[in-house]
């Protein structure tokens, strides 16, 4: 992925910085899309993963739709190319605003997570005469075998509609006069690695649908969210397995012929495309042991701090002998530290660090805490041109 050209390129600019390898997502779209064509399966990328306009324009250009989660991602989403036509919103807390935004704009559908909004949004559409699209976010308590800060799918989260809820809109449907509910929609968690979990969401699926197609709803569309983890270990498997993916859905979903079946990917597409580039701003000696202090912290990578997430780090100007080192930045909090006893060529102030699989929930949840400045974002097929320039 790096040669040494690109890595001289790459030490001319000012860190942090995120740098978007817009080949690989290239590649990674050219896969999924292929892959889900093969059963027709619809897609829309999790907006909230990677909100970045130059890689929304990249995903958009696939035709792929877009799943967003509040009102500011529906505007970008838009703005960036996808077709309302293709947009889904779901969230757990929209506003009244958002609800009425997302009823002007014509999306696919409103995914509703509780019987409260439910009857909000009906509300609202009566106001301004509509009959909205909607699904029904069901929350099908299923263990998604994830880091529980990233599980949605058991009846302790606040995801979803619960089988009461559920019970009470089946037998109340005439109280959503002005919703058109055509789809069920399900998202059980992220960084999903074990396959058979989609298997046992199927199972349950299934029943559901059953239910309430047997009930007299015309659900037209099956949403099954996003999940599919990717390989932080070995980010050289960039690009996810998303054949075997959907044949699991494939396999074990009992799709009616009536019915579409949808995804919302996020991770799986962005993520391995991105890194965060940073440099060794100090390696001082506690105890015994030894911690590179970055340039760059939880404000513009935050997973490690709120999941305890692993990505890995790389000392791309070192060809030194292998130390450990425990690996932090400079905020001032006690969790910001990107990992302990990391294997490192002998490393120095100054040397440039690259951590990677940043670009799925990076760049999106960078914040200025600290007073710090957002950092800069480099693409592949712009860097030699920007680093001619800045040179
Ligand atoms: C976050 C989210 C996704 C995307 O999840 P990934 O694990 O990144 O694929 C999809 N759907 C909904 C409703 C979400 O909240």
């Amino acid at each position: 992925m790096f040669n040494a050209e690109l890595i001289e390129g790459l030490c001319n600019l000012k860190t942090p910085f995120y740098y978007y390898d817009t080949n690989l997502l290239h590649q990674t779209l050219v896969s999924i899309k292929k892959a889900a064509d093969l059963y027709n399966y619809h897609t829309h990328y999790a907006i909230k993963a990677n909100a970045n306009e130059k890689i929304l324009r990249i995903i958009s250009s696939y035709g792929i739709g877009a799943d967003c989660v509040s009102g500011h991602e529906i505007k970008r989403a838009v703005n960036c190319g996808f077709k309302k036509s293709q947009i889904v919103y779901a969230g757990v807390g929209k506003t009244d605003d958002e609800i009425i935004y997302a009823l002007s704009q014509n999306i696919f559908c409103i995914n509703c997570e509780s019987l409260q909004e439910m009857e909000i949004v009906n509300n609202l559409a009566f106001k301004v005469g509509k009959k909205q699209r909607v699904a029904l976010r069901i929350n099908p308590n299923i263990e998604a075998n994830t880091h529980v800060n990233i599980s949605t799918g058991t009846k302790s989260t606040k995801f979803g509609l619960s089988s009461n809820e559920l019970d009470f809109i089946i037998s109340n449907k005439d109280n959503f006069s002005s919703l058109l509910i055509e789809g069920i929609h399900f998202h059980i968690g992220s960084q999903i690695t074990e396959l058979t979990v989609f298997a046992h969401l199927c199972a349950k699926v299934n029943l559901i649908n059953t239910r309430i197609l047997e009930s007299g709803f015309k659900i037209k569309h099956i949403n099954f969210g996003g999940g599919l983890g990717i390989n932080y270990e070995i980010p050289e498997y960039q690009i996810p397995d998303f054949r075997k993916y959907f044949a699991i859905f494939n396999k074990n979903f009992v799709q009616r012929t009536t019915q579409s079946v949808h995804f919302e990917p996020g991770r799986s597409i962005t993520g391995q495309c991105g890194m965060l580039l940073t440099r060794v701003l100090f390696v001082k000696t506690n105890e015994n042991t030894k911690t590179v202090i970055l340039d760059a912290g939880l404000t513009e990578l935050l997973r490690p701090a709120l999941y305890q997430a692993n990505h890995k780090i790389v000392n791309l100007t070192s060809k030194g002998i292998n130390e450990l080192y425990d690996i932090a930045g400079p905020i001032c909090e006690t969790t910001d530290y990107f990992g302990r006893s990391i294997k490192l060529p002998e490393t120095q102030r100054g040397d440039l660090i690259a951590i990677f699989s940043t670009g799925a929930y990076g760049e999106v949840m960078a914040s200025s805490y600290n007073l710090r400045s957002l950092a800069e974002k480099y693409f592949s097929d712009e860097i030699l041109t920007k680093v001619h320039t800045l040179i």
